[in-house]
């Protein structure tokens, strides 16, 4: 395969999801030729927005950062001059629990004060907790968002992990610790509303719960809320189209309804064959669950004990059971969009209808629901293991189970939306399997449950030569923001390979 082939891409990256979104920029902003093949008519995957019925409906994840100037998605929209607008919530999120609510608005500091004057709260313990959780984040951030700080390292880039040697230190008695090991260590273990916050928080993050969450990446996620997050005017998948046109414009390739159907080694490079035709480059990168990528590659490849190994850790994670409702906005609502974190029963576990994500689109969010209506996303966790053996009825019988608790908890803890609902749609794992191909419906990555095996794939390694992956399930996964980072980092590694490593790309400050 001949480098200066025009025929030959750079990479074909397979998938537009935030993963495969985020290495296709990064490279086609290096100027490498890439090709971004997609298998359905728009992009964004699991962070979507689609049509049904007149209305339009975030698919899965709703609450976005990294949207700020100098955060990843805030610099792509302003040197790419996107055509997407970003409102800014406030609060972020409102907890309600049976015997709390607790809103998480933009200003940090006051979050912390208001967590500090609830009843019998330890306000110093809260304070000490949360600077040294700001410290520990600021470290990681630093070096998953900086794409310089990634192998192969330049000397100045060596120079510069020497002189953060002694903010690394702080690291070590964290690693294979749970969150909870660290609210202990603040006095604060015995403090239930700091512990329902952070079990709901760190489910939706690290994919666990706060006893089970590897610290450190626990930590750096307890930042979600302040940096640089809001909402997608319109939807997340107008930044999922966006960045499509981003690649366009650099150059590169973009074929929706394309499914690829098997990749082929050849002559030191790959075919791909798409549902559109062949393509072939010397990189192929998958946004796709390993399972799923093994399914595509050809016996020539041989055994990759890589992809079943990964494939194990996603089969310890999750699937989502979904409501999409479109409801009259309540008198006094506030015209902004709005997201309702509800736990119905803060004793048991933060799944299966018990903890719910609700959505709510905004009064500008044009084109979602008709004028006085508002459409909403409800998501809650399942463990991919309670309905895989399942037959097709029960598993029917098991998800309507879900759904029925699901409405349970609206109509107690948000009976404000309840009331206006006028048009209902459910979602299961099988829907996300059928749409965004994803085996069993495996959503969320992997779980960051405490372990030092979490650290051995923190830096972007080929599945076979010339083979990678990104997405939720390559680090820092878990989120929109973590996966578009992962793709960045994919990207700079096989621009290093094709010697387009000295990227234009200046290293971020990530503000909090
Ligand atoms: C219910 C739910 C709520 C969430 N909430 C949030 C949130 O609020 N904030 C947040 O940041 N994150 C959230 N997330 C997580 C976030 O959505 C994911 O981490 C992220 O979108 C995953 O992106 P990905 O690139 O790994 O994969 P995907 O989004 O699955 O993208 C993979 C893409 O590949 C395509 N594809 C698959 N097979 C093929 C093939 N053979 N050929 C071509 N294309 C193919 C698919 O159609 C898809 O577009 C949520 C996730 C879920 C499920």
């Amino acid at each position: 395969m001949r480098a200066d082939d025009p025929a030959i891409f750079d990479a074909v990256v397979i998938g537009a999801g935030f993963g495969g979104l985020g290495a296709a920029v990064a490279l086609a902003e290096r100027g490498a030729r890439v090709a971004l093949v997609e298998s359905l008519t728009y992009p964004g995957g699991c962070a979507s927005t689609f049509r049904r019925g007149g209305y339009r409906f975030e698919s899965g994840a709703t609450l976005f950062s990294g949207l700020a100037p100098g955060q990843l998605f805030g610099d792509w929209i302003a040197r790419h001059h996107l055509d997407v607008t970003v409102d800014w919530l406030d609060p972020l999120v409102e907890l309600r629990t049976p015997d709390l609510h607790l809103e998480v608005g933009r200003d940090r500091d006051a979050f912390l004060a208001r967590l500090a004057a609830l009843p019998g709260a330890p306000a110093p313990q809260i304070k000490g907790f949360f600077a040294y959780q700001r410290r520990i984040a600021d470290t990681l951030w630093s070096v998953f968002e900086d794409p310089a700080m990634l192998p192969p390292l330049s000397a100045s880039t060596l120079l510069r992990h020497v002189a953060r040697i002694p903010r690394y230190a702080a690291l070590l008695p964290l690693l294979g610790r749970p969150l909870t090991a660290v609210l202990a260590r603040f006095g604060l273990e015995g403090f239930a509303p700091l512990r329902q916050y952070l079990d709901g928080l760190c489910q939706i993050t690290v994919q666990c719960s706060a006893a089970e969450a590897e610290a450190p990446f626990a930590l750096a996620t307890m930042d979600y809320y302040w940096r640089g997050t809001g909402h997608v005017r319109g939807g997340i998948g107008n930044l999922a189209e966006a960045l499509l046109g981003a690649v366009r414009t650099l150059g590169g390739e973009v074929r929706l309804a394309s499914r690829v159907k098997a990749i082929t080694p050849i002559g030191g490079g790959h075919q791909v064959d798409t549902r559109t035709g062949p393509l072939h480059a010397r990189h192929v990168i998958a946004n796709l669950l390993p399972a799923d990528l093994q399914s595509l590659l050809d016996p020539g490849y041989g055994r990759v004990p890589r992809l079943a190994g990964l494939g194990a850790q996603v089969a310890t994670g999750w699937s989502a059971v979904m409501l999409y409702l479109v409801a009259r906005a309540p008198e006094g609502a506030s015209p902004g969009p709005h997201h309702l974190e509800i736990v119905q029963d803060p004793g048991q576990p933060l799944t299966l209808g018990n903890h719910l994500f609700v959505s709510i689109s905004g009064a500008a969010d044009e084109g979602r629901a008709p004028a006085g209506h508002r459409t909403i996303t409800v998501s809650t966790h399942v463990p991919l293991e309670a309905h895989r053996g399942l037959s097709k009825d029960a598993q029917a019988e098991y998800f309507a189970g879900i759904q029925a608790k699901m409405r349970e908890g609206l109509a107690r803890f948000a009976p404000e939306w309840t009331a206006g609902v006028v048009h209902a749609m459910t979602a299961s794992p099988r829907t996300f399997q059928r749409f965004t191909g994803r085996a069993a419906g495996a959503v969320g990555g992997i779980p960051r449950r405490r372990g030092l095996g979490q650290y051995l794939t923190a830096f972007p390694r080929a599945i076979l030569p010339g083979l990678w992956m990104v997405g939720d399930t390559v680090f820092p996964g878990q989120s929109t923001l973590a996966t578009a980072i992962g793709g960045t980092r994919v990207a700079a590694a096989v621009a290093a390979d094709l010697g387009l490593g000295a990227a234009a790309l200046a290293p971020r400050r990530v503000p909090i």
